[in-house]
This record gives structure tokens, C-alpha cells and sequence, in this order.
């Protein structure tokens, strides 16, 4: 049952007030019988640019997901809030985690499509991060008034990469000190992981949403320091839930350990490198790194496994990337993963870039299984 596609969405946003200034015009139209998403070429109004336009193929261009999010005007009957994105994603993967079972959801696209707000959202809107607490903590409270015999225990942690480094976002970030940055390092049982992360005990939702908060702080605090860190950086919340069972009339008694890797990726434009100029070349590279092999462990992955084998057993480049190495389980192994494909209304190189990638990553497939252990 834990063998499955990886789920994909996409979710289109309202204009921009500069784009409405500019009269911007929709490109996308979304069908919410067959969820097909299209992208329509753009109107071809400045004569200047139609040759140009010509020798570049724009046309119409469909797509089909596991479901498609119209957050692009409110007055749609078919609007998709928040809490619908949470209701059809959100708390399928929450239900996985009680069952014993890794998720992974992470957002992709271009800065400005979106994915800070799904992810975390705002104090009014909150996005998918701070439902996905709520509703656990929710959950925890129920059930331990109907199962004593359990108890559940929950852990978070917060960090993020950037520039091929990784920093601890609950740790706070002194004005006069440099960042410090953590290792990798990897476990025979766990894989790879973040060696001497903060990784701290939570006990209700008001703690973790403050540890929520801080991270998301930290993350700003250094942007405006290095210019707009948070398009260049890519930032995972990681929550762990381990629940214990003990069987009153055996006498057993186990555990089952999930991971909830929720991951606001970096704005996708940086994968391409003609971008990088200058001073910022080194860190641009660097960021394209964790950004491109992403894009080649997606489609060594998204290759049958028969393909895969005939060109070379170890194809999958997990280990060329900071992000793709922690991140190896959550892409193509012990996990159940989603990806959101967040688009802006009126980009059409970028998001036919983003959905060509979405639509790769339809194809791949996760092994996820129970991690339940019996401890005495
Ligand atoms: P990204 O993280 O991809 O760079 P953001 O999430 O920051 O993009 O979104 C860019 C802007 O668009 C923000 O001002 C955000 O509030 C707004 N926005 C994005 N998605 C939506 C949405 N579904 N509904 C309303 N506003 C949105
Ligand atoms: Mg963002």
C-alpha cells in the first residue's frame, strides 16, 4: 500500500497590484471537472516582439494533475482557499503520519508564484505549515482521551540551505557574528542528516507554532541582510511524531515514528544559470546547484526503472546536491510525497517551465512503508 506516484497540484495566484496596474492578462484556465490546467500563449500585442515570438514555439499547453487550486480571483464559484488546499492535501498526508508513514511535501516555482503563502501563509491565511500543526495537536488531544494506552510525543526542527550550507533556523542569528553552519553527516539506520540540528520537544500548538515563527524570522532577518535570501534559499520544517502503544492484554509494546518534511523551495528561475552575473556568480552557482540537481534527480527518477537500470545502476545523483542528499528518502524512497506547483498568471516561459517539471514528477514512484518497531 506505501508504493505510489508521487501527488501532484498546482495552484495559480490573483494578480499582483503591479500586475494589475499593467493590465495584466491571465494566461491559465483551470477545469475543475477533469483538472486539467492550460496555458494559454500570450496576446500578441506588441508588433515589435511577433518575429521574435515566432522563432520561440508559444502555444496552448495542457496539463493534467492530481488536482488543480484556482486561487486567482474570488469571485470564481470553483475559488480555492487555504483551507480547501489543506483539506485535499493537507490532511491525507497528516493521516499517513498516525499510520506510521514518512510525507514530504514541498512547494515549487518561480519568486513571487506563491509558495511561501501556500506553505506558511499569513496571520489571517494561514497555509499549509501552520494547519498541519494545528490539526496535529488537535488530533493528539482527542485521541488521548479515548486511548490512554497511547502517547504521543512530537519534535520539530527548522532549517534551511543556502549556498550550498546549511543553517539552523532556530537558532537565533546575532547582527555582529557570522553564520554558523552545520554538517552533514550520515546514520547506517537514518540516512543522511543535519548533524547538531536543534530538534526540540513540543507539547502543544502554541509551542510549535512559536518555534514556527522563529524559524520563519530567522529566515527574514538574514534576507535583508543578503539580498532576498528567502528566493535563494530553500527551508524545511521537519516535524516528528512518535507514537507508543502499549497493548494492555499482551503486554506489547510499540512504536511507530513518522517525519513530516514540509520544504519551501527556492524561486525556481534560479535554476537557470545565464541569470548568475558578476559578484553574484558564486553564490548564484551555488544556489543553481541544490536547484538543478533537483531537476536531474526528478527526471532520473521519473525514468521507468527499466531505463534507469540499462544506463547506469547509481544514474540518481542524490549526492551532487546539499538539498537533493537530505532530502534522498523524501524523493525517491521511504516516504509518501507531494509536490505543489505554484504558478503566477501571466509568466509563460516560467510556468511552462514549472509545470514541464511538475509533470515529470508525476511519474515518479515512492516506496513508503510502516515504521513501527516492537520496544519491549
Ligand atoms: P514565493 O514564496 O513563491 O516567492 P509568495 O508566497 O511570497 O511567493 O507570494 C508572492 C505574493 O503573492 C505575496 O504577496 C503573497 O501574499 C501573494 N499571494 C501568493 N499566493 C496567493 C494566493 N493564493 N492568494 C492571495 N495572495 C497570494
Ligand atoms: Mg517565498
Amino acid at each position: 500500500d506505501g508504493g505510489g506516484n508521487v501527488k501532484v497540484v498546482v495552484r495559480v495566484r490573483a494578480f499582483l497590484p503591479r500586475e494589475i496596474e499593467k493590465d495584466t492578462d491571465c494566461l491559465i484556465s483551470m477545469d475543475p471537472i477533469t483538472q486539467m490546467t492550460t496555458l494559454h500563449a500570450p496576446p500578441d500585442d506588441e508588433p515589435g516582439n511577433s518575429q521574435a515570438k515566432s522563432r520561440k514555439v508559444i502555444e496552448e499547453k495542457s496539463f493534467t494533475f492530481d488536482n488543480s487550486f484556482w486561487s486567482h480571483d474570488r469571485k470564481d464559484r470553483h475559488y480555492a482557499e487555504q483551507e480547501d488546499v489543506y483539506n485535499c492535501l493537507g490532511e491525507e498526508f497528516l493521516d499517513h503520519n498516525f499510520e506510521g508513514y514518512h510525507t514530504c511535501i514541498f512547494a515549487y516555482g518561480q519568486t513571487g508564484s506563491g509558495k511561501s503563502y501556500t506553505m506558511m501563509g499569513t496571520p489571517d491565511q494561514p497555509g499549509l505549515i501552520p494547519r498541519t500543526c494545528e490539526d496535529l495537536f488537535q488530533r493528539i488531544e482527542a485521541a488521548q482521551q479515548e486511548t490512554p494506552n497511547i502517547s504521543y510525543h512530537v519534535r520539530a526542527s527548522y532549517f534551511e540551505v543556502y549556498n550550498e550550507h546549511v543553517r539552523d533556523l532556530l537558532v537565533p542569528v546575532h547582527p555582529n557574528q557570522p553564520p554558523y553552519y552545520l554538517k552533514i553527516r550520515e546514520s547506517p539506520t537514518e540516512g543522511p542528516y543535519v548533524k547538531d540540528l536543534t530538534d526540540v520537544p513540543v507539547r502543544n500548538i502554541a509551542e510549535i507554532l512559536r518555534y514556527m515563527r522563529k524559524g520563519d524570522a530567522s529566515r527574514t532577518t538574514a534576507s535583508t541582510k543578503m539580498n532576498d535570501t528567502s528566493s535563494r534559499s530553500h527551508a524545511v520544517f521537519t516535524i516528528m511524531l512518535k507514537q507508543i502503544h502499549h497493548d494492555m492484554e499482551t503486554d506489547e509494546t510499540t512504536e511507530r515514528s513518522s517525519r513530516i518534511r514540509l520544504v519551501d523551495l527556492a524561486g525556481s528561475e534560479r535554476a537557470k544559470s545565464t541569470q548568475a552575473t558578476g559578484a553574484r556568480l558564486r553564490e548564484g552557482s551555488n544556489i543553481n546547484k541544490s536547484l538543478t540537481t533537483l531537476g536531474r534527480v526528478i527526471a532520473a527518477l521519473a525514468d521507468s526503472p527499466k531505463q534507469r537500470g540499462k544506463r547506469n545502476k547509481d544514474v540518481v545523483p542524490y549526492r551532487d546536491s546539499i538539498l537533493t542528499w537530505l532530502l534522498k528518502d523524501s524523493l525517491g524512497g521511504n516516504s509518501k510525497t507531494a509536490m505543489i506547483a505554484c504558478i503566477a498568471p501571466s509568466d509563460y516561459d516560467e510556468t511552462l517551465s514549472t509545470l514541464r517539471y511538475a509533470d515529470q514528477a508525476k511519474r515518479i514512484r515512492t516506496r513508503a512503508i510502516v515504521n513501527q518497531d516492537h520496544i519491549s
